[in-house]
């Protein structure tokens, strides 16, 4: 850049952010993500202002396996919400694996071709981090200031491969799975526990030859969703078909999240689970942070390699080597 632009203050940012500022609000994102100490005071100091003027939207977690049709189903399903319900989407995405694919998801602009240039969407690629909860940690930051700016419909992508539907699931209030006609959630690699924590199951791509395929799809899992224990929610999971090529089913699907967002606002669980969901995210932070100011100590890091090659070799026991660290750093015994 030929000349430094001077940094905007939290005050002028929270400003652009609740007026809807898209640019802005990226680079608050920016700041979300940054590793730096000032960016992180910025922006922590941003979310504070905006938080009251957050959380209202409803968060939907989106997986699949890849090749599904996720970011198709995105496409679509996001226009549906803008064009005929009047809704302002944002779309972020939890990729553990973009950092060394350089963001499988939603790097590539071109899948949501529509969506991305839509001035009533808003779409992030997943932020590249060390670890899932790091990973998790920007993303729940980024919806926070994304409702700030207005957008009442949060989509969180997810791979259903891995770990990170978990986060996901830790971080909405409604999780679509999607799958494809004619293989078992196994063969698509999705795990029995995915199945259990969808609130919704659609079977994409019932189009075409796939059609009947997709519909007896849809039979089998409304029967398997009928075997899983009772949801907390009170929610009875359901089973439908869609295209996202086709743009079939997609209304249905809407109907059906506000459905459920009627239920759980009338049952009292809306409000529940968001503050269990904040709890969880407070002590995860704070194990995290804990984590951190250990590993980072010059103390500990100094001795720690000696004290692992202690343990191999089998010359100190794991406990002992572990609370000695812990003396270390709290300058007490651990006990
Ligand atoms: P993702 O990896 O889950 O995000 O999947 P994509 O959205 O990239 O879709 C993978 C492929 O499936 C692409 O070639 C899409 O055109 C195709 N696809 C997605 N949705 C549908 C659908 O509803 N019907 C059909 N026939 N193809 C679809």
């Amino acid at each position: 850049m030929a000349f430094n632009k001077k940094q905007k203050t939290a005050a002028e940012y929270v400003e652009a952010i609740l007026r809807g500022d898209r640019i802005l609000l990226g680079r608050a994102i920016t700041l979300v993500e940054s590793k730096k100490a000032e960016h992180q005071k910025l922006a922590q100091e941003i979310i504070e202002k905006c938080l009251p003027r957050s959380g209202n939207s409803i968060r939907i977690g989106i997986t699949g396996s890849p090749g599904v049709g996720k970011s198709s189903f995105i496409e679509t399903f996001g226009t549906y919400l803008i064009e005929k319900q009047k809704r302002r989407p944002a779309v972020l995405a939890i990729d553990p694996s973009s950092q060394v694919s350089r963001g499988s998801i939603l790097g590539d602009k071109m899948r949501m071709e529509k969506l991305s240039t839509n001035d009533h969407a808003f779409i992030r690629p997943s932020p590249a981090g060390t670890s899932l909860g790091g990973v998790a940690a920007k993303t729940r930051e980024t919806m926070l200031l994304c409702e700030a700016a207005g957008f009442d419909t949060i989509l969180i992508e997810t791979v259903g491969v891995g770990q990170s539907e978990v986060a996901v699931h830790g971080m909405v209030d409604f999780f679509l799975l999607l799958l494809l006609p004619g293989a078992g959630d196994e063969l698509q690699g999705i795990k029995r526990g995915i199945v259990e924590m969808a609130d919704l199951i659609a079977i994409n791509k019932a189009d075409g030859e796939r059609t009947a395929l997709a519909k007896s799809a849809r039979k089998d899992y409304a029967q398997a969703l009928h075997l899983f224990p009772p949801k907390e929610s009170g929610w009875t999971p359901k089973a439908v078909t869609c295209s996202a090529l086709q743009k079939d089913g997609i209304e249905n699907i809407w109907k059906l999240i506000l459905d459920f967002q009627k239920q759980i606002n009338e049952s009292g669980w809306f409000k529940n689970n968001r503050q269990q969901q904040a709890k969880n995210w407070f002590y995860d932070l704070l194990e995290q942070g804990l984590k951190r100011l250990f590993f980072t100590k010059k103390e500990i890091a100094e001795k720690l390699q000696s004290v692992e090659n202690e343990v191999l070799e089998g010359r100190l026991a794991a406990s002992k080597a572990a609370n000695g660290l812990l003396e270390l750093f709290t300058n007490k015994p651990p006990f």
